[in-house]
């Protein structure tokens, strides 16, 4: 039998409280405790989960085999370099670092001490994606809107890093070709940093994706479409649903279409407009990426989401925060 793996969770904030609940409920795990610099957040959620409320970072380090950093982005790389070095293996809530420095600094640190990095991009986790693994995605146009009502939290970092980095990386993990340009576009309307922000990347391969982010929106959405030779694809991440349009065979059984909208083609070769809606599993996305850390702790393996992958997520960030600081300096 596997040993259970020893956890602890530091900043109990929003986000770090539910990771509290997730791992309280792991048979996998066993929850040591928390710690955070408020000490009343971490009494309060150290009570609930009947677990031990840490004095100091540094001890509850010494009791575990890994931790989950859910404070605010700017602390990460201090955070996350402290547990690296005393060898704990390290969940790290999106996005990595602020910084692409500070991110190839823990990725570093983690291959130095031999220790794993997992990212909290939960969205690779949302069961609406998940349910397209059986289609061949191949997009070459992605059009993504992530739209919110204004929150301060999150509010210190440019929407780009807080929302439009969730697009970024499932787009990334899409798109198998390196970024080759990228135009961006940003208004900083309540806040010091971009509210509302569209980049345009254009991949290598020719694939161009248009996304979108605001946090000062009235109503929030969280859609992406795909468009790809014979298919298009729409993604409503809040409703956790799919919607697949593609050209199939007539004579291709294994489509399972829950509609046939038409037929196209003449001769020999017809084909089928079939409309499928890919069947959703019931899946808490945040337990189940945290169990995939655990897991990946427990066998070695390369963890879904990688310090790699949150790094050229950052990187893309950072290259449209860029962009846009270069267009408000044309102004
Ligand atoms: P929050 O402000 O609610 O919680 C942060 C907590 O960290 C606070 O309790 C604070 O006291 C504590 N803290 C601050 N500095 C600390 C330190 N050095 N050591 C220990 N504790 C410290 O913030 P939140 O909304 O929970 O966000 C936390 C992180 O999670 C951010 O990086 C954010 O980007 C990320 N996040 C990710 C998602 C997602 O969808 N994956 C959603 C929300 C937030």
């Amino acid at each position: 039998m596997t040993r259970k793996v020893r956890v602890g969770v530091v900043g109990v904030g929003h986000l770090g409280s539910l990771h509290a609940k997730m791992f309280s409920e792991m048979q996998e795990v066993e929850f040591k405790g928390v710690f955070d610099i408020q000490g009343e957040r971490s009494k309060l959620v150290a009570t609930e989960f009947g677990v031990r409320q840490y004095r100091s970072y540094g001890e509850l380090l010494e009791d575990v085999d890994a931790i989950s950093i859910a404070t605010p982005t700017s602390t990460h790389s201090e955070v996350a370099s402290k547990a690296l070095e005393t060898k704990v293996h390290a969940f790290i809530e999106k996005p990595l670092t602020e910084t692409v420095d500070e991110a190839d600094r823990l990725v570093q640190l983690a291959r130095q001490n031999n220790v794993m990095i997992q990212v909290g991009h939960v969205e690779r986790f949302n069961p609406a994606l998940l349910a397209l693994e059986k289609y061949n995605l191949n997009p070459m146009f992605i059009e993504s809107h992530r739209l919110a009502q204004f929150n301060p939290r999150g509010s210190d970092v440019p929407v780009v890093l807080d929302l439009m980095i969730h697009d970024i990386d499932i787009i990334l993990s899409l798109v198998n070709s390196p970024v080759a340009n990228i135009d961006a576009n940003g208004v900083a309307v309540v806040s010091d940093s971009a509210d509302i922000a569209n980049a345009r990347i254009k991949f290598r391969s020719g694939c161009v994706a248009n996304v979108t982010a605001s946090r000062i929106s009235q109503r929030k959405m969280r859609k992406m479409r795909l468009f790809q030779r014979d298919a298009y694809i729409s993604i409503d991440f809040s409703e956790g649903t799919a919607e697949v349009f593609r050209l199939v065979d007539a004579s291709d059984s294994s489509a399972n279409a829950t509609m046939l909208l038409g037929q196209i083609g003449a001769g020999a070769r017809k084909r089928n407009i079939v409309y499928e809606q890919p069947e959703i599993k019931e899946i808490n996305a945040l337990k189940y990426e945290l169990e995939l850390f655990v897991k990946a702790i427990q066998t070695g393996e390369r963890p879904v989401v990688s310090a790699e992958d949150g790094k050229r997520a950052l990187q893309v960030a950072q290259e449209i925060i860029a962009r846009i600081q270069d267009q408000q300096f044309r102004l």
